[in-house]
């Protein structure tokens, strides 16, 4: 795992500082560097919305084009624009303008931009893991984002060249742009299962009878465009131009071809940061992931059974669906359901993370995990990481936590691993389901 420098150390606290001055004074996280002139770059920053208690009010203020960031008692946090934020008033909500985290002495609150790996520091770790690891590792492109970068899927399986009969599981990161830390955890994620790979019993024990897939980087543009401007900018969505609007990009995770724009879990305005897009996988990166996964359908049956969907923040386990409130609904039985919440618990209380169904939040539709469940039958799941809170540092937590909250998830991902072959089985319905 990346560590920084101690010599980069104090010009990190210089840049925290200037960028929590920044703050303090009314800036935000989205100033532009002084060269920069795009006309669509607009000032953001964090709110805290009160009043907001329930998922159903919390939807109502999302069907506003709002996204939410944090889920509170009574209250929800947010990020937006300065217009956004006093139309949002005009229709009666309460916001209260949130400050950034402070430094305190050595412990750093929030991120620099070189805590995290850049999109191309990535690539070369993955360069690293397949020539380290030739028989383990095997990458290849399966797309394009809109400006032309590379997407790549990265497997790790024994015998990693032959495409045996083993279940498939697979790991995205970084749908949202701003969400660093999920790189960082698709990055571990292949680090420890090539390093542990015949030392670790469980490990090699998954790796020989499991194919797994991972994406360390769906929105490749997103995340440089957040990063590599020299300080962050809060961007979530791909960079994508619309047709008739200056705004830019699509939210990826609402431009999923299942129950696409359906319910008011999605904006079809493009200057929302929850803009659904022009059609369902009208994102490039979108529809590079979907093919992919198409893709792994194999003599009519699809290969990969079981998925983790990376995001931040919140140390949330979601699972689908996200387009309606209801436990059950066409696509999943009340035994998909019970499936779907015992494993997601049991992956839980591995992480402490709090186990739900998506629309216990708000809801959302067009997501990754609706439609590779409803459309594909994989168990899918979404992860929302360190931290609970704005507080702990929002998108930007610290370098310093990132080993400690990649590997806290390291019995999650074996665990789902091992009911890669059934996980009906999490509920106690594998004779019903897996007897084959
Ligand atoms: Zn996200």
């Amino acid at each position: 795992m990346r560590r920084i420098p101690r010599g980069r150390r104090t010009a990190i606290a210089a840049t925290v500082l200037t960028l929590t001055l920044a703050l303090a004074s009314g800036g935000a996280l989205a100033n532009a560097a002084p060269d920069e002139t795009e006309p669509t770059a607009t000032t953001v920053r964090q709110y805290e919305v009160d009043g907001v208690a329930t998922a159903v009010e919390r939807t109502d203020l999302a069907r506003t084009g709002t996204a939410i960031d944090e889920v509170r008692d009574s209250s929800v946090v947010i990020t937006t624009d300065q217009a956004h934020a006093e139309r949002l008033a005009e229709l009666g909500y309460r916001l209260t303008a949130l400050t950034a985290p402070s430094v305190r002495g050595d412990d750093f609150r929030i991120a620099a931009p070189e805590d995290y790996h850049t999109y191309a520091e990535a690539l070369a770790t993955v360069d690293q893991l397949e020539a380290g690891y030739p028989d383990l590792v095997s990458s290849q492109v399966i797309g394009e984002s809109y400006e032309g970068r590379d997407i790549v899927a990265v497997k790790v399986s024994a015998n990693v060249t032959v495409d045996e009969d083993e279940p498939e599981v697979l790991f995205t990161a970084n749908q949202h742009a701003r969400e660093h830390l999920t790189v960082e955890m698709a990055l571990y994620t292949l680090g420890e299962l090539t390093s542990q790979y015949g030392t670790d019993p469980e490990i090699t024990a998954l790796l020989d009878s499991r194919e797994v897939w991972v994406i360390p980087t769906v929105n490749p543009d997103g995340k440089i465009y957040d990063q590599e401007s020299g300080s962050f900018r809060s961007w979530r969505k791909n960079r994508q131009p619309n047709a008739g609007s200056s705004a830019i990009g699509t939210d990826l995770n609402r431009n999923w071809a299942y129950e696409w724009g359906c319910c008011g879990g999605s904006s079809s305005s493009p200057s929302s940061d929850t803009y659904r897009g022009s059609g369902p996988e009208s994102g490039p990166e979108t529809a590079v992931v979907a093919d992919f996964v198409r893709g792994r359908v194999v003599g009519g049956e699809q290969q990969i059974t079981a998925h983790i969907d990376f995001h931040t923040y919140g140390e949330l386990v979601l699972w689908p669906y996200g387009y309606t409130y209801s436990d059950t609904a066409p696509g999943l039985t009340a035994d998909d359901a019970a499936a779907f919440e015992a494993l997601g618990t049991e992956l839980a209380d591995t992480n402490g993370y709090t186990p739900q169904q998506s629309s216990d939040l708000y809801i959302t539709d067009g997501s990754i995990n609706d439609w590779l469940w409803a459309d594909q039958g994989i168990f899918s799941f979404t992860f929302e990481m360190y931290p609970t809170s704005q507080l702990g540092g929002g998108f930007y937590p610290p370098g310093s936590v990132i080993d400690r909250e990649t590997s806290r998830n390291r019995e999650a991902v074996l665990t789902l691993l091992d009911y890669a072959d059934c996980a009906y089985r999490a509920a106690g319905l594998e004779a019903e389901y897996c007897a084959s």
